[in-house]
């Protein structure tokens, strides 16, 4: 059996090899790095597949969120509604504009923004709400958009971990993560369930007004050549990471099936543990994308759980083990209007496996027999 990695980018590269060098060396040999026609076919390919009616390359994740904040022409102390739970990019970008991020506790279940919570976190001063995919799965979003219309704010949609998952609202309709609010925002890290050789990201909007923004503001707030008609950032995607995710684009439904069935395994197997373990909770309104399988462990044995996998040759990671309250940078400027205890519990109780698109069957029975074996001797 080969070793276990959290992610395996290298085997995943092996097989698309042929394509993905004859792609770079097409874009070496073209001498057009930056804009190059890769960058545009990429967007119109990933408009397609996500069904946003406008997709604006840009250089990674959290420049999208900062981008897509930028375009909503806030003031500095407007405020945005963040959950507590989530990777400090998220309200990192909010804090940078001088914003303030109010944070709300996340639902215990499914990690995300607990909606019953976001109106006590609302003043007079609140201007957008920010909810994240966590994980691989859709917040809850027809009661987010409710609350949105109702007090008229806009939503931003943090999909850096779950691009191509979905929500079916209770009319029937279903749409794709990123594409429900006013803006959503991608990250094509290596490790993200799309992923290129280095740094990358997008905005997905269905707003053509906010496009044109998007676009100026990435662009040095140009839309023309050396007119400049805002402040804006240089944040472009290069031609050679662009030419990557061409080639991996239309692997993603293959991946993310690879993902579902090892997620489906998991939790089969788990299930039949004792209570030690709880596997992720799915909305029945969402299909996730398991971007990572995050169990909790119960009766404080998450870091012994962790150790004892680790002897075992399985490595696991804690997303996140201190939640943002209480990171240095984000203490004093973090606002809350309600408690975050949830929050605070999962940073202690959260445990995610390995789950990638080259996990073999071999290794996931033997992280399953491993995770079976401890759960009998500690339960
Ligand atoms: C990865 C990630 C980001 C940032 O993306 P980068 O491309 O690394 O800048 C933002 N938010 C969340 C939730 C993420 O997981």
């Amino acid at each position: 059996m080969k070793s276990i990695q959290m992610t395996d980018l290298i085997s995943q590269y092996e097989r698309i090899q042929e394509e993905i060098d004859d792609a770079v060396l097409r874009v070496i040999r073209s001498g057009r790095y930056i804009n190059g026609e890769e960058v545009q076919l990429f967007a119109s390919e990933l408009s397609k597949l996500t069904g946003a009616k406008q997709v604006i390359p840009c250089a990674n994740g959290t420049d999208a969120l900062q981008i897509a904040l930028m375009a909503l022409d806030l003031q500095e102390g407007d405020e945005v509604i963040v959950p507590a739970f989530t990777y400090a990019a998220t309200v990192e970008a909010v804090a940078l504009l001088r914003l303030v991020p109010v944070a709300v506790d996340v639902d215990p279940l499914t990690f995300n923004m607990d909606v019953r919570k976001i109106e006590e976190a609302i003043s007079p001063r609140t201007k957008a709400i920010l909810p994240v995919h966590l994980f691989g799965q859709s917040a809850d979003m027809e009661p987010v958009m409710q609350i949105a219309r109702k007090w008229g704010l806009y939503v931003v949609e943090d999909n850096a971990q779950s691009i191509c998952a979905d929500y079916t609202f209770s009319d029937g309709s279903r749409k794709q993560t990123g594409t429900m609010g006013d803006i959503g925002t991608l990250s094509f890290f290596p490790s993200k369930n799309l992923g290129c050789y280095g740094d990358g990201g997008a905005l997905l909007t269905n707003r053509d007004d906010l496009a044109e923004k998007l676009r100026q503001i990435a662009s040095h707030g140009q839309s023309q050549k050396y007119i400049h008609e805002r402040i804006g950032c240089n944040s472009r995607l290069d031609t050679l990471q662009a030419a990557v995710l061409r080639v991996k684009l239309p692997h993603l439904p293959a991946y993310i099936h690879a993902r579902r069935k090892a997620a489906k395994e998991y939790d089969a197997a788990l299930l039949s543990a004792n209570g030690l373990f709880e596997i992720p909770y799915c909305i029945p309104q969402s299909n996730p994308v398991y971007h990572q399988y995050t169990i909790k462990v119960n009766n404080g044995k998450r870091d012994d759980l962790q150790n004892y996998l680790k002897k075992k040759g399985i490595p696991t990671m804690v997303y996140y083990p201190r939640p943002l309250q209480r990171q240095p940078a984000f203490r004093n400027i973090l606002k809350t209007r309600g408690d975050l205890s949830v929050t605070d519990q999962l940073c202690t109780s959260v445990l995610s496996l390995p789950i990638h698109t080259e996990l073999e069957e071999a290794q996931l029975d033997y992280i399953i027999c491993q995770l079976i074996a401890y759960g009998k001797t500690n339960s």
